[in-house]
């Protein structure tokens, strides 16, 4: 049985990849912050398809919660070990970079990007002494090829591409793969209220994006087969820009 640790595994582009990683066998952690009855309603679906999860809730954000939740399920499970980590959890807070508030800055900052350094500080540890591991990061378009309104955003997600870049050669020898996925618009409650009709003229696919194709590979690139794959970006764009 593998541990998947999921951030912001309770909707959207989070949900499709624990539903997806519970298919393949996984047992899943669904990590949130706030959204009880939705992380519920990942876990019934979970179940209901016939896998195995349970809720984490913790504020990615906060390192000490962050470590409070984990040393409570690790005493829980003294025997398991995560070995796959899918750091999902992301907010935006867009606007000019003229008119962009202290805490525009480091809400995206420490959500989007210190949050995933904290778990991977964290769990790398063990998947090296374990000599097995995966570390998928979502990343977005955004931080490929900026984007106007998102400096915060853009920012952390690029940032988080140069740290894939980076974990995975130092990690690689222990049979540890670290990739990213970039996502170009994709429907979920982030996108609700862009104006879907104009920018679609914009995407070569001519639509919005579902969840469950991010999350298909995601589950690719934490399957076996992708275990010769280490330091990519994959985008999931309907050909938005490569
Ligand atoms: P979403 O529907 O807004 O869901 C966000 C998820 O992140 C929720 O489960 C939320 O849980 C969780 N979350 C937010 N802040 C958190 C925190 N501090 N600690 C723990 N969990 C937290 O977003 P989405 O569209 O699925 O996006 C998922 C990821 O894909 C994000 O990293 C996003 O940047 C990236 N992405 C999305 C798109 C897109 O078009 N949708 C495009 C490119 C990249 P709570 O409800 O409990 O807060």
């Amino acid at each position: 049985m593998k541990y998947a640790l999921v951030t912001g595994g309770s909707r959207g582009i989070g949900r499709a990849i624990c539903l997806k990683l519970a298919q393949m066998g996984c047992h899943v952690i669904i990590n949130y912050n706030s959204g009880h009855d939705a992380a519920k309603e990942t876990l019934q679906q979970i179940e209901a398809a016939g896998g195995t999860a349970e809720l984490l809730p913790f504020n990615v954000a906060n390192e000490e919660h962050m470590n409070e939740a984990l040393d409570r399920w690790q005493s829980q499970n003294p025997d398991a070990y995560i070995s796959i980590l899918v750091n999902n959890a992301g907010i935006r807070r867009d606007t000019l970079a003229v008119f962009m508030s202290d805490e525009d800055w480091h809400d995206v900052m420490n959500t989007n990007l210190n949050g995933a350094f904290y778990l991977i500080r964290r769990l790398v540890k063990n998947m090296m002494t374990h000599r097995a591991g995966r570390i998928i990061n979502i990343a977005s378009v955004s931080g490929l090829k900026g984007q106007p309104g998102q400096l915060n955003y853009s920012a952390a997600k690029a940032a988080m591409i140069g740290a894939t870049k980076s974990l995975a050669q130092e990690v690689g020898s222990r049979k540890i793969t670290v990739n990213a996925v970039a996502p170009g618009f994709i429907a979920t409650d982030m996108t609700e209220g862009l104006d879907e009709a104009n920018l679609k003229k914009l995407i070569p696919a001519g639509r919005f994006g579902k969840p469950e194709e991010v999350a298909a590979v995601v589950g690719f690139l934490a399957s076996d087969d992708a275990a010769y794959i280490n330091g990519e970006v994959i985008s999931v764009n309907g050909g938005l820009y490569s």
